[in-house]
């Protein structure tokens, strides 16, 4: 019997004593936890602000992937091709430059085009295709500061009293 009493400690307390100790320990349990996730939560505030989702981080996020190999590939491609057309340009400038707009038989190559607004005669070279204008008006491209573009005057082209003379000689025939 004495065992029994040892060992069933709850007997030494009433129950008055029993709900008080409850209370204290859920109050301590309490404590305990809230201290603890405060500490938990302070340690992790650094990693939650790396984590926090900035609109910067968002946008990177959102950015389709892009495969550097395949960026490359495309760059490479787009120089080559620039350098290409560049080649044809320059080539097909000096076929012009170096043009007689005379064919073999010592005719002229420079045909007339009556066409255009300002009734004013063009020439095109049947061999290079040069287009031979009179003093004109142009408009270039838009631009920044131009949104409709910027009306220049140029020319006349170096040959265009050739393509006045043609025209005069054919008038008179
Ligand atoms: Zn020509």
């Amino acid at each position: 019997m004495a065992t029994e009493e040892k060992s069933d400690r709850s007997s030494a307390f009433t129950t008055e004593q029993l709900g008080e100790i409850n209370v204290a320990m859920s109050v301590a349990i309490k404590d305990a936890v809230a201290g603890a996730v405060a500490a938990a939560m302070a340690g992790l505030a650094p990693i939650l602000k790396e984590v926090a989702l900035t609109p910067e981080k968002l946008r990177e996020i959102n950015k389709p992937y892009v495969d550097p190999a395949k960026q490359a590939r495309e760059d490479r491609e787009r120089d080559d091709w620039r350098e290409e057309i560049a080649q044809q340009r320059a080539f097909v400038d000096a076929t012009r430059a170096n043009c007689s707009h005379l064919y073999r038989t010592g005719q002229e190559a420079i045909a007339l085009v009556h066409n255009q607004l300002d009734r004013q005669v063009r020439g095109l070279c049947m061999l290079c295709h040069e287009w031979i204008f009179p003093r004109e008006w142009t408009i270039d491209p838009p631009d920044e500061k131009n949104h409709k573009g910027l009306a220049k005057l140029r020319g006349p082209h170096k040959d265009y009293q050739r393509a006045v003379r043609i025209e005069q000689q054919r008038s008179m025939q």
